[in-house]
């Protein structure tokens, strides 16, 4: 059996369709019929050579959820049920070692050093060669943490759970929200969306984004922000003076960053309060560095400040979840849809950012 990908053999050219054989699968590994990929901001990186992880040649694409094709042997799903042929299923989209200082001392499976990710670290000629999603089909290793989705489960809608979900998952896993907490996000992003809709979820009083674009903005109302502040319009001035009116003079009680530049992580300072916490999820690589006080901006407020790097399977778990309680809400998030062999299109379009999330439907 053949199947198709778009395989990257360069960086910075277009992605070609490439004819693949099937392996036979070995023991525990899952072939997938990929319902839905998704296109990541940071798939773009990779295309343009800035991700050091990367071999080539890849199929890129780290968010996949699709349907069970084909098992060898048993594969279970993370609550213990047995994976059938048929089965609807996302999964986690980087493979920790289980045995590092990271994984059993740390208990962070994410900073494994062993930990490779779908669509990122294993190039297209190490079997079993279909290791990314921009494909028809994913061969899914023995040790992939797999969760079992409701037939009824859109899978364009549901594949953002595998990246910006679960990364948000994962910030909100490192803090202590409280009912009435004020929460500030920056950046309007598919994470930015995520950080309002958990920040939602979890109980939060005001939700505030601060971001550059105004379709962007608008959506993250609709996704349960009480105000958003358009930093091509407001001053930064005005947004902190806005930020303390609203709050008592107090501050965001939780900012999260989700812009990935360093200004952002200075004015995110300003507006955290005292006693709070700041989380990072936005770079996903050196964009550059930040001025900071150390005295006022951080000492004199006992501010916690945490860098929150990629995910485990707890947190893509809790995104399914988030996503469940309202597709029609996530739904939007995806501004294009296009068939596997418009990739190339597909990271124009998040390139240029154009789009706010990119599927492709295979
Ligand atoms: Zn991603
Ligand atoms: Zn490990």
């Amino acid at each position: 059996m053949k199947t198709q990908a778009m395989v990257m053999t360069d960086f910075n050219k277009s992605l070609e369709l490439t004819e693949i054989e099937v392996p036979h699968l070995e023991n525990g590994q899952v072939l997938v019929r990929l319902a839905a990929s998704g296109v990541c901001g940071s798939d773009v990186h990779i295309w343009h050579g800035e991700d050091k992880r990367v071999k080539l040649p890849l199929i890129p694409g780290h968010e996949g959820v699709g349907y069970i094709e084909d098992i060898k042997g048993q594969h279970c799903s993370v609550d213990g049920q047995i994976l059938h042929p048929g089965d609807l299923i996302i999964w986690n989209r980087g493979i920790s070692c289980g045995r590092c200082y990271a994984c059993q001392v740390l208990k962070q499976p994410s900073l494994c050093q062993e930990r490779i990710t779908y669509g990122i670290n294993n190039p297209c000629d190490t079997p079993p060669y279909l290791n990314g999603c921009y494909a028809h089909h994913i061969i899914l290793t023995a040790d992939t943490d797999i969760i079992k989705l409701d037939d009824s489960t859109d899978p364009v809608t549901m594949v953002s759970a595998s990246c910006s979900g679960a990364t948000i998952a994962h910030a909100f896993d490192m803090c202590r929200i409280k009912p009435g907490s004020t929460v500030a996000v920056q950046g309007p992003g598919p994470l930015g969306l995520f950080a309002v809709a958990f920040a939602r979820a979890l109980g939060a009083g005001t939700i505030i984004v601060i971001g550059g674009t105004a379709s962007r903005l608008d959506m993250c109302k609709k996704f349960g922000a009480d105000m958003v502040l358009d930093r091509k319009s407001v001053s930064k001035k005005d947004r902190f003076d806005t930020i303390m009116q609203v709050t008592g003079g107090r501050g965001a009680d939780i900012v999260i960053e989700a812009a990935g530049y360093p200004d952002a992580a200075k004015e995110g300072l300003d507006i955290l309060a005292m006693g709070g916490t700041y989380l990072s999820t936005g770079f996903a690589q050196f964009t550059g560095y930040a001025q900071i006080d150390f005295f006022s901006q951080i000492v004199r407020k006992n501010a916690i400040i945490k860098g929150v790097w990629v995910s485990d399977t707890s947190h893509l778990y809790d995104a399914v979840h988030l996503i469940s309680k309202n597709p029609p809400l996530f739904s939007n998030m995806v501004t294009h849809t296009m068939p596997l062999d418009n990739a190339n299109q597909a990271l124009e379009l998040m390139a240029s950012k154009k789009a706010l999330k990119v599927v492709l439907t295979n």
